[in-house]
């Protein structure tokens, strides 16, 4: 860029130095502006050229090729100067703000650790040649290189660059941590839990990388619009050189040369070809710095078009941490039913089960466990102690005949058997997350017709939910295939520009973020099987988070909008004036650059968000 920057300056003073002290003598006053116009234009030909050998005739390089060295045949050469000029000054301008964007992405790029100490080694290892289950050793000021649970030590951590959240979280023994946070004060002693391909920060990098290859609506429009635009300008010009000097009696062939060419300046499409996509990546920049990784411009574009939203209600719109509120054994003791129902639960990673193994706290002795399943949207179904331990909700023990008393307390109910025994069940409750009810409230007033709920749970807790959070609709006690048909069938619903969305936390609603318009998960660090099936995912828990993708993606269509329709009628307005010869070579490189640089600016606003809600 600074290189660019050079040139442009020595090929202005040349320039002014041509224009103001007009030489006595004309060969060098000429060669000063083929020497200027050389400097600023040869990298435009050679691309003109370049593309010419690679089937791409008729791009901006070639028109503007074509329009310089035409004036300079006809004597104008100040304005051929000129033209490459400025047309270069918004080259640059572009590269700026394609930098800036950039840059905001990258932001996140830093998150790519560097090293790994190890344990017992001196040298620092590459991330990429740890594996799992060594120990790692990570200092204050260093990176979290891969996933790992904490044997040793205490601190906090940034995950600023992961989830936008300022507020450092303090981490201690036995947590996991994810590799890109920054270990802030205390010396941790980590055992590797996942190797670096597989870790959150690679996967995290792989989706932004990919994420411009996801073209727009609008993108793919303009790519084809260029495509027939620009030879149907150059056969207009070609046209207007021509004919007319042939036909009208009197006519000149140079002015109407000299027409031609300006119309040719005139329609130059970069400013549309450079703000479009410039928009959308700055409008993923700025998510980014909100915590929101957006895989593709095609999903910020879509999102803009919500009409129906549908949460799963566990770890989505509540918090997902179960308190254990009620122990009510039959014919064993509460400690029993507990450490029962804690065992079972060990594999599992579903928030209930996190929550029971808190609630048990001792160590649980993994050689007892001799097997464990656990069936989706019901429980779990065990052999430990060489006893069939069954527990999950009405539905599970309903499928597996166990008689039970079935209770009316509000809460989830984890109802247990042990050998098809009824022994007791255990009250756990959730809590609505802070800002879900705001979030919801906002969906309304962004055009969001009907928010939905779905759930595994309950009628009682659901409805409970439901109404306290002000949901259009809630449906309960689904399985995950249940789920899928809810959503298949509000698809259905919906108007045929409108899209839905699925929230979800990605613990056993994979199908149904895949399957929905857009699918956005919550929570996602930690979870991979969020990361890969959603389009987009909310790396901090809010809800509110939602909202900030719609309006934001409000925002980045009305940008592009305003640029297209700005930048097509200066074009043809000026186009028309330069085909009658009002318009000179002069107002065609201003207006052709002016527009440019003003839809750049317009596109950049989209980057200024506010970092928090
Ligand atoms: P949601 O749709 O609200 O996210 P899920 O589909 O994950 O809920 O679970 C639905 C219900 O299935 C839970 O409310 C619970 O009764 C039962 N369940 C699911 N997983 C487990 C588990 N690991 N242990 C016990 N019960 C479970
Ligand atoms: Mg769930």
């Amino acid at each position: 860029m600074r290189k660019k920057l050079i040139k442009i300056i020595i090929a202005f003073i040349l320039f002014l130095i041509a224009m103001i002290f007009k030489a006595e003598n004309e060969w060098i006053n000429i060669s000063l502006y083929v020497i200027s116009y050389i400097i600023v234009g040869f990298e435009i030909i050679r691309k003109a050229l370049r593309n010419i050998t690679r089937g791409k005739v008729f791009d901006e390089n070639f028109l503007m090729t074509v329009a310089t060295i035409g004036a300079f045949g006809i004597g104008e050469y100040p304005e051929a100067v000129a033209v490459m000029l400025f047309y270069q000054v918004g080259e640059l301008f572009q590269s700026y703000a394609v930098d800036k964007s950039r840059k905001s992405i990258s932001s996140l790029m830093d998150i790519r650790p560097d090293f790994a100490n190890v344990e017992g080694k001196v040298e620092k290892v590459d991330p990429d040649d740890v594996e799992i289950g060594d120990i790692i050793i990570i200092k204050p000021g260093e990176k979290v290189p891969l996933d790992g649970v904490i044997l040793e030590g205490k601190s906090s951590l940034d995950t600023k660059a992961l989830t936008g959240e300022s507020l450092p979280k303090d981490v201690t023994e036995g947590e996991e941590i994810l590799s890109g946070c920054i270990n802030l004060n205390g010396v941790l002693r980590v055992e590797v839990t996942k190797e670096y391909g597989q870790s959150t920060v690679s996967k995290i990098l792989d989706l932004v990388e990919n994420a411009s290859s996801k073209k727009s609506k609008s993108e793919n429009f303009i790519t084809k619009f260029a495509r027939y635009y620009t030879p149907i300008v150059v056969i207009i010009a070609l046209f207007l050189a021509l004919v007319p000097p042939l036909v009208i009696d009197g006519a000149i062939f140079s002015d109407w040369i000299y027409r031609a060419l300006s119309f040719l300046v005139v329609s130059c499409p970069c400013a549309l070809v450079i703000s479009i996509p410039l928009s959308f990546f700055g409008g993923i920049g700025g998510a980014s710095k909100m915590g929101i990784l957006i895989k593709g411009s095609n999903y910020l574009e879509a999102i803009s078009k919500a009409e129906i939203v549908v949460f799963d209600k566990t770890g989505t719109l509540t918090e997902g941490n179960f308190e254990v509120q009620k122990i009510m054994p039959v014919n064993i003791t509460e400690e029993e039913l507990l450490k029962t129902v804690a065992y079972a639960e060990n594999y599992s990673n579903h928030p209930i089960s996190l929550s029971v193994k808190n609630a048990y706290s001792r160590k649980i002795n993994e050689v007892d466990i001799q097997s464990t399943q656990e069936l989706s949207g019901m429980g779990i179904v065990a052999k430990i102690w060489d006893r069939d331990i069954i527990v999950g909700n009405e539905k599970l023990m309903k499928e597996k005949e166990i008689e039970f008393l079935k209770t009316d307390d509000v809460g989830t109910v984890l109802y247990v058997a042990i050998d098809n025994k009824y022994v007791g069940y255990i009250l756990i409750a959730d809590k609505i997350k802070d800002d879900a009810k705001k979030a919801i409230e906002e969906l309304k007033k962004n055009n969001v017709k009907e928010t939905v709920m779905l759930t595994g749970d309950k009628k009682s807790v659901g409805e409970d939910v439901a109404q306290k959070l002000g949901l259009d609709k809630v449906y309960t006690e689904l399985l995950p295939d249940g789920k899928v048909k809810k959503v298949e069938k509000l698809l259905k619903e919906k108007s045929e520009n409108g899209k839905l969305v699925f929230v979800g936390d990605g613990i056993n609603d994979a199908p149904v973020l895949a399957l929905a318009d857009i699918g956005v998960a919550m929570g996602g660090l930690g979870s991979d099987a969020a990361i890969e099936a959603a389009d987009v995912v909310i790396m901090t828990d809010e809800p509110s988070k939602i909202v900030n993708t719609i309006k934001l993606s409000k925002k980045t269509m009305r940008i592009v909008k305003e640029n297209i329709v700005f930048a097509i009628f200066v074009k043809v307005l000026i186009l028309m004036l330069s085909a009658i010869g009002l318009s000179t070579m002069w107002e065609a490189v201003f207006a052709d650059v002016g527009v440019s640089v003003i839809a750049i600016i317009n596109a950049l606003r989209v980057l200024r968000v506010k970092n928090n809600k």
